[in-house]
């Protein structure tokens, strides 16, 4: 098949809208939404400083790649779990993306930090609640610390589709009050975005491979038999049946969500008196879960 715009070869067909694309088209329209999807929801001015989490995996290195070429001030952020060899390479994607893209890559490892790696903890908390935890934490210091305006994450509209569709099976109704492509920035908080917002899996796949991004393809160890993943799969069942399942799902989501908003507690935040960041009680959820007594300091020297 022939590209829709040109006499090139198909590189991609494209399920919704319906279309082949050669290479080229298709590197142009996948850039094209992601400005479309940061002006939309006002996620980036041009003149911020961007703080990309790259895990080592397709689709923050994408995310890294294209808001570098549309001319934002990036540097990118890696967070090394200490999850054995899975973290050894992660790490070293990170670098080699980096390096590639020319923007500066900062590493925080976990392993450094408490002598112990995620999955090392004995604790009854599950390692994915409190892996985000950590992560969450570190991105959002770590930001706020060296002055960052934004901090943008990889998700695309799989992830976004999945979490929905798993927080409405279990009426979650605190996420589905605030889940989006933005979390506005407030206080010590910096604001988050997610430019890869209405992009499907496949098609940043697609984007990585078009652009010579060499990634991480293994999952974490610990995301094995994760629900989420079943989620994906129904979704991505339907979404073959009816092409477009996702988008509108998640743009349903998003005219729907205040729908939500009367679930949101106002939880009064004070001020954790180890690190000074937001808090519940005397102390964050962060300096309490690693037994913090000393506020961690990610400025960059
Ligand atoms: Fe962390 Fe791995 Fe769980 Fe993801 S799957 S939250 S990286 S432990
Ligand atoms: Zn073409
Ligand atoms: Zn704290």
């Amino acid at each position: 098949m022939k590209c829709k715009f040109c006499e090139r070869k198909a590189f991609i067909k494209l399920h919704y809208p319906r279309m082949y694309l050669c290479e080229k088209h298709f590197m142009e329209y996948f850039e094209r939404k992601v400005k479309r999807t940061i002006e939309r929801y006002k996620l980036l001015r041009p003149d911020e400083r961007v703080l990309v989490v790259v895990s080592g995996g397709k689709d923050s290195a994408v995310t890294a790649y294209v808001l570098k070429k549309l001319g934002y001030r990036i540097e990118c952020l890696h967070i090394n779990l200490g999850i054995g060899e899975y973290s050894e390479k992660s790490e070293a994607y990170a670098v080699r993306q980096c390096k590639k893209l020319g923007v500066p890559l900062h590493i925080v490892r976990i392993k450094e930090l408490f002598g112990k790696g995620i999955g090392e903890v004995r604790t009854r908390r599950p390692i994915c609640s409190y892996c985000g935890l950590t992560k969450r934490y570190i991105f959002n210091k770590f930001a706020y610390d060296n002055g960052f305006d934004a901090v943008a994450t990889g998700h695309n509209l799989d992830d976004e589709a999945s979490f929905i569709f798993s927080s409405i099976m279990h009426w979650n109704t605190q996420y589905l009050a605030k889940q989006g492509p933005i979390l506005p920035g407030e206080g010590k908080f910096v604001k988050k975005v997610k430019p890869l917002y209405e992009l499907t899996e496949r098609e940043v796949v697609a984007y990585a491979l078009a652009s010579g991004i060499e990634y991480h393809i293994e999952e974490c160890p610990h995301a094995r038999g994760a629900t989420t993943l079943e989620y994906k799969e129904i979704l991505n069942m339907m979404e073959e049946k009816r092409p477009g399942t996702k988008i509108n799902f998640v743009k349903g989501y998003l005219r729907k969500k205040k729908l939500f908003k009367i679930e949101l507690e106002e939880i009064e935040l004070g001020e954790c008196r180890v690190c000074g960041m937001p808090a519940q009680g005397e102390k964050c959820s962060f300096c309490s879960f690693w037994g913090l007594e000393q506020a961690l300091n990610f400025k960059i020297k």
